[in-house]
């Protein structure tokens, strides 16, 4: 998720030796995963332009959401073909082996108040999922994710069109979930059209409580905005409750087709390429596909936007009038971080990757295509940044389950910082970066405690940004060290392919780590990942 790197500053011993501006670096960062917590920075008073307080979050009370008014709509033919615009020429034919992937076609229409404080997202959603399973499904669950506490909104959806009967959904988890129970079991092998309206109620967001949905200083951010068919894991379907603290979703890759419909006076962003601009009245309509993705996030704002290539990529920031001033260091580091991974790792197969100022909205937030970035207007751009933009790679190329093993992609992000240190500053940089991490892992009561815990499996908010994100990012150091340079290259790239739009996990990568190595990694994944234990090097 966005970018937490470090722990809860009344928690945080800060060891000698790191200098008082990476102190203020990392306490910026906590103004994101820290905001439940009383004053965490009140530290940083003396600092010009920052809070001096972060009041505990207003208690969220649901209100109630009138029904969705949309009526049904015949089901679009969404061919395959048409998704074409969304990867680049080269990439094209990865389509073909995604064929059976969901498909979704969203109609949205974006309303606010005079006064911008609220809104409401009307839509329709038409959905074509195949079952993959040996077994017929006797249900197919859909996650309204706007109504989990780190979205503050509410959503409600329904009922669900499949040909010509009316199903009512049961709500499971506080609305949460959707459970669609299917007259006629989907027999393996065969697919469904679903189709449903939906209606989200957008409120404010609070700049002491950062979250991931919702109207922040102008901009309207809201990923996975529609309802999403959850992961199915071992026959089960996969609808957890997120833990506070770490990132929401997990869902396999679609093909989604996007029709929003906003006023004609904001800039409206999205995943995916645009390509259909339609005026209406005061009103623009205008089309997207994404090509392969997990998810997708609009935002809607009065942006001033500037774009880059970055070989055969279209990068665009895009940023509120009063941060005109980072539009260069947003551009400049994401578009060497671009270049570092489409290296490192492998190629970013879409046109398109838009960088979205969202004050507030914690560090950063990374959707496919689309990142939220929290900390435009501070001193601490770059890092939030370059973070984002890598996991464009781990998360959204590279899927990995978010909750469980949320590791594989934060502690990959981060590391990519120091990747991004190396090759824009020097190794030496990047070397200085890793070892602030280690003085805080240090400095931790148990540093022995492993990376590769499920979010909620730390004891506090802090644990888990100092055991996934630095300990973590620590580990990818300590893995090509025990490689070594080439060969951990090598692995980077084998681990891209082998997972490239589907679902790594801990096991999976180790065992890339081990073919490219021709070694037994268990003793390196034992220690640092699934138990843990004394690491010299963070010893104290
Ligand atoms: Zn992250």
């Amino acid at each position: 998720m966005g970018f937490i790197g470090a722990p809860c500053p009344h928690e945080l011993k800060i060891p000698k030796g790191i200098t008082v501006k990476k102190v203020i670096i990392i306490f910026l960062l906590l103004m994101t995963a820290c905001a439940p917590l009383a004053n965490p920075i009140q530290v940083l008073t003396s600092t010009p332009g920052l809070q001096s307080t972060v009041d505990l979050p207003p208690a969220y009370t649901p209100t109630p959401t009138p029904s969705p008014t949309h009526t049904p709509q015949p089901t679009p033919d969404i061919q395959l073909s048409d998704q074409n615009p969304g990867l680049l020429p080269d990439y094209i034919d990865d389509l073909a082996q995604l064929k059976d992937a969901t498909r979704y076609s969203i109609d949205l229409e974006v309303t606010f108040d005079s006064e911008m404080r609220t809104a409401i997202l009307d839509g329709w959603a038409q959905i074509q999922f195949r079952n993959h399973l040996d077994n017929p499904l006797h249900e197919i669950y859909l996650m309204l994710w706007p109504n989990d506490a780190q979205y503050q909104s509410s959503m409600v959806a329904g009922p669900v069109f499949i040909r010509d009967k009316v199903i009512e959904p049961a709500q499971e988890l506080d609305g949460l979930a959707l459970r669609v129970d299917l007259a006629i079991p989907l027999a393996p092998g065969e697919t469904i059209d679903l189709g449903l309206p939906f209606r989200i109620e957008v409120g404010s967001m609070s700049p002491s409580a950062p979250r991931r949905f919702g109207i922040t200083e102008g901009v309207l951010i809201a990923p996975t905005f529609y309802p999403l068919i959850p992961r199915i894991i071992d026959d089960e379907w996969d609808i957890r409750r997120a833990p506070s603290g770490g990132d929401t979703t997990n869902s396999d890759i679609a093909l989604y087709q996007l029709r929003v419909t906003a006023p004609a006076s904001f800039d409206l962003v999205a995943s995916g390429v645009e390509i259909q601009k339609e005026s209406i009245g005061d009103l623009q309509r205008l089309t997207y596909v994404t090509g392969p993705m997990r998810d997708v996030a609009i935002a809607v704002a009065d942006f001033v936007d500037e774009s880059r290539q970055v070989g055969d990529v279209t990068l665009t920031a895009w940023v509120l009038q009063d941060h005109v001033d980072d539009l260069d260091t947003v551009l400049d580091s994401a578009t060497l971080q671009m270049q570092v991974l489409g290296d490192l790792v492998g190629p970013y197969p879409y046109p398109e990757l838009d960088i979205v100022d969202a004050p507030h909205a914690f560090g950063g937030i990374e959707y496919p295509g689309l990142v939220f970035i929290g900390t435009l207007g501070t001193h601490w751009v770059v890092e939030p940044t370059v973070h984002e933009v890598a996991h464009q790679w781990f998360y959204g190329l590279i899927g990995d389950d978010q909750i469980s093993e949320p590791w594989l992609d934060e502690a990959a992000a981060t590391y990519a910082e120091a990747l991004y240190y190396e090759q824009a500053l020097g190794s030496g940089r990047a070397t200085g970066f890793l070892s602030d991490f280690r003085a805080i892992v240090r400095e931790h009561p148990d540093p022995m405690m492993p990376i590769g815990l499920p979010v909620g499996d730390y004891a506090s908010t802090s644990d888990y940004a100092v055991f996934v994100y630095l300990k973590g990012a620590l580990f990818f150091d300590a893995l090509r060290r025990e490689l070594g340079d080439r060969p951990f290259g090598d692995f980077l790239k084998a681990y891209y392919r082998q997972y490239l739009y589907g679902f790594a996990s801990a096991s999976g990568f180790q065992e890339v780590a081990e073919e490219t190595c021709s070694c037994d990694l268990r003793d390196l994944f034992n220690l640092w990942v699934y138990e843990g234990g004394l690491i010299s090097e963070l010893e104290r």
